[in-house]
């Protein structure tokens, strides 16, 4: 056993996270910084956890989409722009 290495006076604590994907993260924190419960992982942006045999849920597969967004991602965009338009139409009181 030798010395603590010298010249950081600070020292770091490295913690491993796991996501439910198995990824494993590893941030380092100050030696007196509170260690969140969980951290994102980097990879699939999962919630991690500190325990590796029981990841935090991954957060729920629906993402809200607006009802815009929906009817983009099925049409062109040339549609969508003109979907676009008629709904700000229908803002303005226009139709
Ligand atoms: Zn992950």
């Amino acid at each position: 056993m030798g010395e603590a290495e010298r010249g950081d006076s600070a020292p770091r604590l490295r913690v491993s996270f796991w996501c439910s994907n198995g990824h494993e993260t590893q941030p380092s924190f100050a030696g007196d910084a509170e260690v969140p419960e969980t951290w994102d992982c980097p990879r699939c942006g999962f919630p991690a956890g500190k325990e590796r045999e029981n990841p935090p849920d991954p957060p729920r597969t629906e993402p809200y989409k607006t009802h815009l967004a929906y009817v983009r991602e099925r049409r062109s965009d040339e549609d969508g722009e003109a979907i676009l338009a008629e709904a700000l139409a229908k803002l303005r009181g226009e139709i």
